[in-house]
C-alpha cells in the first residue's frame, strides 16, 4: 500500500476517475469521415457528423469491437444489448445540441484493474461502467473571435467511469498509468495525451476519517497529463482541507485546473449542472453483442500487462518492480524480450534497459521505437562488458557515444583502445610499479589496515587509464601484498 494516505491536518482523500479514450478507428463512431488529426479545420466533415437536419447515424463495428475488447480487458461484465442515448446540452462545438451516448444500458459494467506499487504490494480499482459515445467538436478562442473546427466531432470515444476507490493522489496517477498501459496493449486507443485523445475528469472528496461517509466531492475536469492529475489533486486536497478547517463547507462544483498557476478555478455550480435530459436515441436500434462476437474477441486478446509481468519474473526471476517497469510499456517489453533472446543474462539486461535505456528516452523526449540502437546493436555492447573486453564504466562511455555518433560498440572500442587489459604480465607490472611508489601504504595493509586496498586498487586502474580489468587487479594485488 502506500504509505501516507493522510495529510498534516489528518484528512483523508477519497478520489475517482473518469477516463475519455478516443479509439483509433480510420473511421468516425456514426458516419465514415475520417479521423485523422492535425487536418485542416472542418474538412473530415459531413451531414451526419456535422449536424445536419435527417441525416442518420450508423454504428462504426470496429469501434464497437475496440470498446468490447478494453471492457474485458478491464475485467466488466458486458451488456448483451446496448442502448445509445442522446445527451442534451447546447454548446457551440456540438451542432446537433446532443452527443451520442449511452447512459442506462451501456456497454459494460463492475470492471476492476490493479495497480502495484514500488514494495510489491497490489489495489484493486472498481470500474463501476465503460460505455460508448462520441467526441465533441473543438473551439478555439482568439481576441475578438470563436472558431469551431468540427474535424473531431463524432470520433469514437470508450468513458471508463472508476469507483471511489483511491485513496492519494499517488495511487490516482498509477491508475491513470495502468489504463493507458492496457489501451496500448490492446492497441485501440493512441494514447497520445498531448493531441488530446487520452484525458482525465477527477472527482474527489475528503474526510477525517477511514469511516465516516464520503464527504462533497468536486469535479475538475479535463487533464491531459499525468503530472497535471497529480498536482491538480495535489492542491484540491489542500484547497479542501483549509475550508473545512475554517469552517467552510465544501460545495459540489465543476472546478478548471490551470496548469500554469497550479491552481483550480470554480467552473459551474451544482445548481448551475447541466441536465441533460438523456432519452434513447430514436435514430439507432438497440445494438445486441451475442456471445459469439463476444468470444472472439476475448480469443483476439494479446497477454496484458499483469500476465506479462507475471510472466516475466518467473521466466526472468525479476523482481515484481523490474518486471513491472519493463512491462509498462508494450514496446519496450518487445525491446527487453529481443534483447534477452539475443545475449541472455535477463537480469543484466533488465539493469541496463532501467538504467541507459530508459534514462535516455526519457531525456531525448522519445518511445524506444525511435531509439537510435536496435536490440542488437545494443546486445553487442553489453556482450562486450559480459566478455570482460571492457568495463562497466568503459561501457557508460561507449553507449553515449554510440547514441551520438552512429558508430558500432566494437568499432569505438577498436579506435579508442578501450579494450581492457586482462593480461595478467601487463596488469602484473602496472602492480609492482605501484607497490614500489606507495611502500607507506603497503606497510598499513601488512599491518592490518586491510581498508587501504581500496586506494591502491584505484591508483592500479588510474595508471591503466581505466583500462585493466578490476576483478583481476584486486585478485593479484591482494596474492601481491600478502
Ligand atoms: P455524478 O452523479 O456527479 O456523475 P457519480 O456518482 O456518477 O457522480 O460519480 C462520478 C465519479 O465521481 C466516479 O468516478 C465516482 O467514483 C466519483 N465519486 C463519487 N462520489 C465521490 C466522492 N464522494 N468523492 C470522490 N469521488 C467520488
Ligand atoms: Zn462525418
Ligand atoms: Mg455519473
Amino acid at each position: 500500500m502506500n504509505s501516507k494516505t493522510e495529510n498534516k491536518k489528518g484528512y483523508n482523500a477519497v478520489i475517482g476517475l473518469e477516463i475519455h479514450a478516443q479509439l483509433s478507428t480510420k473511421s468516425k463512431m456514426f458516419c465514415s469521415c475520417s479521423t485523422s488529426f492535425g487536418k485542416k479545420q472542418n474538412t473530415n466533415i459531413c451531414p451526419v457528423c456535422s449536424g445536419q437536419p435527417g441525416a442518420l447515424p450508423s454504428i462504426n463495428s470496429r469501434a464497437v469491437e475496440y470498446a468490447v475488447r478494453a471492457a474485458l480487458a478491464f475485467n466488466c461484465k458486458i451488456n448483451n444489448k446496448n442502448i445509445f442515448a442522446r445527451k442534451n446540452y447546447f454548446y457551440p462545438d456540438l451542432p446537433k445540441g446532443y452527443q451520442i451516448s449511452q447512459y442506462e444500458e451501456p456497454l459494460a459494467i463492475n470492471g476492476w484493474v490493479e495497480i502495484g506499487f514500488k514494495d510489491g504490494s497490489k489495489k484493486k480499482i472498481g470500474i463501476t461502467r465503460l460505455h460508448m459515445e462520441e467526441d465533441a467538436g473543438k473551439n478555439t478562442h482568439n481576441v475578438n473571435e470563436s472558431l469551431v473546427d468540427l474535424n473531431r466531432s463524432g470520433i469514437p470515444l470508450i468513458e471508463i467511469v472508476s469507483e471511489p476507490d483511491m485513496r492519494t493522489p499517488e495511487e490516482a496517477v498509477a491508475y491513470f498509468k495502468k489504463l493507458k498501459t492496457v489501451l496500448e496493449y490492446l492497441e485501440v486507443c493512441d494514447c497520445n495525451m498531448e493531441e488530446g485523445n487520452l484525458r482525465c475528469d477527477i472527482n474527489v472528496s475528503i474526510r477525517k476519517n477511514e469511516h465516516e461517509k464520503f464527504g462533497t466531492k468536486v469535479e475538475i475536469k479535463n487533464l491531459n497529463s499525468f503530472r497535471f492529475v497529480e498536482k491538480a489533486l495535489y492542491y484540491e486536497i489542500e484547497r479542501q482541507t483549509k475550508m473545512l478547517e475554517n469552517n467552510e463547507k465544501i460545495i459540489q462544483e465543476t472546478r478548471l485546473f490551470d496548469s500554469s498557476s497550479g491552481i483550480t478555478r470554480s467552473m459551474r455550480k451544482k445548481e448551475e449542472a447541466h441536465d441533460y435530459r438523456y432519452f434513447p436515441e430514436p435514430d439507432l436500434l438497440p445494438l445486441i453483442l451475442n456471445e459469439s462476437f463476444i468470444q472472439k474477441e476475448k480469443d483476439s486478446m494479446p497477454e496484458l500487462p499483469d500476465k506479462k509481468c507475471e510472466r516475466f519474473m518467473e521466466k526472468y526471476l525479476l523482481s515484481f518492480y523490474d518486471a513491472d517497469v519493463l512491462t509498462s510499456d508494450k514496446d519496450i517489453s518487445k525491446y527487453y524480450e529481443d534483447l534477452v533472446s539475443y545475449i541472455k543474462e535477463p537480469k543484466v539486461c533488465s539493469n541496463w534497459m532501467q538504467a541507459e535505456v530508459m534514462r535516455t528516452l526519457n531525456e531525448q523526449r522519445i518511445g524506444i521505437k525511435d531509439f537510435k540502437l536496435d536490440h542488437k546493436k545494443l546486445g553487442d555492447l553489453i556482450r562486450s562488458v559480459i566478455s570482460g573486453d571492457i568495463n562497466q564504466n568503459t561501457a557508460k562511455e561507449v553507449f553515449n557515444e554510440m547514441i551520438t555518433g552512429g558508430a558500432s560498440a566494437g568499432e569505438i572500442i577498436d579506435k579508442k583502445g578501450l579494450k581492457q587489459i586482462s593480461d595478467l604480465t601487463a596488469i602484473e607490472k602496472i602492480i609492482d610499479e605501484v607497490i614500489s611508489e606507495s611502500m607507506a601504504q603497503v606497510q598499513q595493509y601488512r599491518d592490518g589496515k586491510t581498508a587501504v586496498m581500496g586506494f591502491l586498487v584505484g591508483l592500479v586502474m588510474k595508471k591503466s587509464k581505466g583500462k585493466a580489468n578490476p576483478a583481476v587487479v584486486n585478485e593479484l594485488l591482494k596474492k601481491k601484498l600478502t
